[in-house]
């Protein structure tokens, strides 16, 4: 036959123990970790079902609900990213051939209409302006047209830095029988949010961003009328992994007897256990106040620079990731690799309507103070000395 014989030698670097360089994380996430949020994922392994797990597993679930304001039983986290959350979002309250509405102002709306899409539902979108958020007008006009089953919107669109004011959306959505769906894997921890008090019948976020845990893991909450439309359904949840009600029953939600579903990513757990406890050091007001200081800071600390924000409306700008429009005559990557080199410092590029159009930079949880605010500006401004966009 033509096929090479495999080699029978491992691959020769994976004989050595590895090796990372700390990094200064302040793009739009991953952020860096506590030390005792690290220390708690080198923990020993537990079994996932171990009464000592099931424990831990209780107080997540307890933090995460403080955390999104909620007393919503069916509140977990899963063993994935915040694309799983957007899928298990989607992919449990609506059928195939079921509608739902998607406000798109950025790349996440756009991707959880290709995730609906692929599930065989049917996607009516809200077009927005990439760097604006919706008005209320907006959305109810689309309700009353479209009428869809559920309303999907992103509250801190991190692809072009724009905070959406939430808070009212939810009623809308009650008036028009339509369930009411928060993307906040950007926003959740660093701006104000109240699950139940605004009516969101989903809310998810991921563990890497404000909470300050590894990447891997993804709060998400039902509320009981999502949880109703998911009794409703005709057909199964088409997805065993992020059948949420099935999950609920490994985390015990309406003190349901522990189902095996998949074995829990324990250490993950633990981590993010960990980042709950290092957040529940302070009052959740605290927190988001601290992000408004530090976005403040930023903010004048870029206009110094002579650099301008890529989102206009001072309202719509979200502490969390910060766009800013890279000036004419300046390559983006020059500067974030300059960063990198000299300082160790993470700032991001664009991504979708922003790609090599802006840089961003993340103020999130444990990086989000005044200390790494000075830290990414005096980098930036160093390397734009050095291109010779700044003078010295
Ligand atoms: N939604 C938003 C608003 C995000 O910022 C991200 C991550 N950048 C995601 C969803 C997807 O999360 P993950 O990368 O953890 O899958």
């Amino acid at each position: 036959s033509s096929r090479r014989e495999m080699s029978s030698k491992w691959p020769e670097r994976l004989g050595k123990p590895l090796e990372v360089t700390e990094k200064l994380l302040m793009g739009p996430g991953p952020a860096n970790c506590p030390p005792r949020v690290l220390e708690a994922a080198a923990k020993p392994l537990l079994g996932h079902l171990h009464p000592d797990f099931c424990e831990i597993m209780d107080d997540v679930k307890a933090g995460i609900k403080h955390l999104f304001q909620t007393e919503n039983e069916l509140t977990i986290a899963l063993c994935a990213s915040g694309h799983a959350a957007m899928e298990a979002t989607l992919v449990n309250t609506l059928e195939a051939g079921e509608k739902v509405g998607i406000a798109k102002n950025g790349i996440w709306g756009e991707r959880a209409a290709d995730i609906a899409s692929r599930a065989g539902i049917n996607v009516a979108i809200l077009e927005g302006t990439p760097g604006k958020s919706f008005s209320k007008e907006e959305i109810e006009g689309f309700l009353e047209k479209e009428k869809p089953k559920a309303f999907f919107i992103t509250h801190g669109e991190s692809s072009t830095g724009v905070f959406q004011n939430i808070k009212g959306i939810g009623e809308i959505c009650k008036k028009n029988s339509c369930l009411f769906m928060v993307d906040s894997v950007a926003a959740c921890g660093g701006v104000e949010l109240k699950m139940d008090e605004w009516g969101i019948d989903v809310l998810y976020t991921g563990s890497q961003k404000v909470l300050s845990a590894p990447p891997g893991t993804a709060p998400i909450s039902f509320s009981p009328r999502a949880r109703q439309a998911i009794r409703n359904r005709e057909t199964p949840v088409q997805s065993y992994y992020l059948d949420v009600e099935v999950l609920g029953r490994y985390w015990n939600v309406d003190a349901q007897p522990r189902f095996y579903h998949h074995t829990g990513a324990v250490t993950n757990i633990f981590a993010l256990r960990e980042a709950l406890s290092f957040i529940s050091s302070e009052n959740l007001e605290e927190t988001w106040k601290r992000h408004k200081i530090c976005q403040k800071k930023l903010h004048e600390g870029l206009k110094e620079l002579g650099l301008e924000l890529f989102v206009e409306n001072q309202d719509d700008r979200l502490p969390c990731v910060t766009t800013i429009k890279v000036p004419d005559g300046v390559e983006w990557n020059v500067v974030t690799a300059l960063m990198m080199e000299n300082d160790t410092i993470e700032m991001a590029g664009g991504l979708g309507p922003t790609a090599g159009k802006c840089w961003r930079i993340g103020l999130m949880g444990f990086n989000c103070t005044e200390k790494n605010v000075n830290k990414v500006l005096r980098s930036l401004q160093k390397a734009l000395q050095t291109i010779g966009y700044l003078s010295k």
